[in-house]
């Protein structure tokens, strides 16, 4: 029998495998969500396929899982590390493992070509295209929880794929505090558009691409992002990918408002700045990967709004956007403040102000849950997203293209994601306040374009962790105490006095 290290040292190396596949995976994706055309989509879903099939034979072979079995059996002997990565893999192989290739198979294929059906739908505002493929996900998402854990709700069971050691219970008592404390700030909204027009047209006109182009390059360099382990490049809908050491960032231009893509791509250098800050010594083991999805978010999340929608970041700016937009100079520092933290009940989640986003957060996590647990129907979600947004945010959208078909998430098989996006704007809050008691004031720090102390800050506390910690648990480590939802109640709150005395 091999020693202990040495069969640690065996499990190192089957993960990194596995993350070769993976990171191949993620780079045939970017490539169909990028440049790839249209008419190669059917080849493209066998190849992804076929390699999560391979990922998934590695990910479950017999000597790799009785590695695991028997390094999980040794767990107290084992260096705290080392623990971490066996805890993690033991974990995650175990859901895994539950899954018969061809489910696996099958799954994969669905979400790449429901994702293009999805686009098409989007497009063409025509749900009625896309709905048996979502009919067809929400069942196949059904038998991989009832495959991975029978005794547990659908939902449970996919949420934990996101945000492992959160439940739906404990979301709708997270949300419902949440909800309660938006509500009055939601009014001040309405009173403070009831009053008259908000002037926040500063950051529309004409912004030439090219221009746009150079000015989100520098933006995230000078937030800290790496271009050379790393790009930017253009998506409908932008997100974050890592191919190993390589981490590629999209937005999305709009010649005519250049908030569009500045906040996408900070957005996504936020997720980018966590991927770059893992610690690449331990690359392919759970040390190395990220906490969770909403840990994630809370990195993105930070960085476009507690970060760049203030008034130090745009102080801070300013000389470079009047280089390149010299227009700009018309318009005053308030101005542009205002306009960058526009904020109205509005139809499209990615385009919400901090302060109503949260509410078309609980809406999908309210919809998804009750398509899985099926007491709603798929033909049914265009309706009833209307009637909720009336209910959360006293408007309705026209379209199903402004209503439902606006997110990838459903079609691509994302199922008890969306959450996560209001978990990481509640740790990012907390994170902050806890920063702030170290470091200072963010906003000094931000006016001073000293945006490496705030980083550094993340990189000790959030990103070389990994998964050493559980989100929640990684959380009060960082913060000293379990999440909870204050800390974004007064800060929204703060934020939207001072937008009232601008
Ligand atoms: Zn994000």
């Amino acid at each position: 029998m091999p020693s202990l290290d040495d069969r640690y040292a065996q499990l190192v190396t089957a993960l990194r495998a596995q993350a070769d596949l993976t990171d191949v995976i993620q780079l045939l994706e970017w490539d169909q969500e990028t440049v790839m055309p249209a008419g190669a989509i059917d080849r493209r879903a066998r190849q992804i396929g076929a390699l999560a099939a391979l990922l998934h034979e590695g990910q479950t072979a017999p000597r790799f899982l009785a590695l695991v079995d028997q390094l999980s059996a040794d767990l107290p002997r084992l260096a705290p590390e080392q623990a971490v990565d066996v805890r993690e893999t033991k974990w995650r192989v175990d859901r895994q493992r539950r899954l018969a290739p061809g489910l696996v198979r099958e799954r994969s294929t669905l979400h790449a070509q429901a994702r293009a059906v999805w686009v098409h739908a989007r497009r063409h505002n025509d749900f009625a295209t896309l709905a048996p493929w979502l009919k067809q996900v929400v069942e196949i998402e059904r038998r991989v929880a009832a495959a991975i854990d029978s005794s547990r709700s659908a939902y449970d069971v996919l949420l934990e794929e996101y945000e492992p050691g959160t439940t739906a219970a404990a979301l709708e008592q997270l949300f419902g505090v949440l909800r309660q404390g938006l509500a009055p700030l939601v009014g001040r909204l309405n009173a403070r558009l009831a009053a008259g027009p908000l002037h926040t047209d500063a950051l529309r006109g004409e912004f030439s691409i090219e221009a746009q182009r150079r000015f989100n390059r520098a933006v995230a360099e000078r937030l800290g992002f790496d271009f050379n382990k790393g790009r930017l490049d253009e998506a409908e809908h932008p997100f974050t990918t890592c191919v190993g050491d390589d981490v590629r960032i999209t937005t999305r231009y709009a010649s005519n408002d250049m908030r569009y893509a500045l906040y996408s791509t900070v957005h996504e250098t936020g997720h980018a700045l966590y991927e770059q800050g893992l610690d690449s010594e331990a690359w392919g083991t759970p040390r190395a990967s990220a906490c969770s999805f909403g840990i994630h978010e809370s990195q993105s999340r930070l960085w476009e709004n507690r970060v760049a929608r203030s008034q130090a970041f745009w102080q801070q700016i300013l000389p470079l956007a009047y280089d390149l937009f010299p227009s700009l100079r018309k318009q005053s520092l308030h101005g542009i403040v205002a306009a960058a933290n526009e904020a109205r009940p509005s139809l499209i989640r990615t385009e919400a102000d901090e302060i109503t986003y949260n509410l078309h957060i609980v809406l999908r996590f309210e919809l998804e849950r009750a398509l899985l647990d099926g007491s709603l129907e798929v033909a049914a979600l265009p309706q009833v997203w209307r009637e909720k947004m009336r209910e959360y945010l006293g408007i309705e959208p026209s379209t199903d293209r402004d209503g439902v078909l606006q997110d990838v998430h459903w079609a691509g098989g994302s199922i008890g994601y969306f959450p996560s996006y209001a978990l990481g704007n509640l740790y990012a809050a907390q994170l902050v306040e806890a920063a702030e008691a170290e470091i200072g004031s963010i906003d000094a720090l931000v006016a001073a374009g000293e945006f490496g102390v705030l980083l550094n800050w993340l990189r000790t506390h959030v990103h070389r962790w990994g998964q050493t910690f559980r989100p929640a648990d990684l959380v009060r480590h960082a913060t000293g105490r379990p999440p909870t939802p204050a800390p974004l109640l007064d800060y929204l709150e703060a934020r939207l006095a001072f937008l009232e005395s601008i």
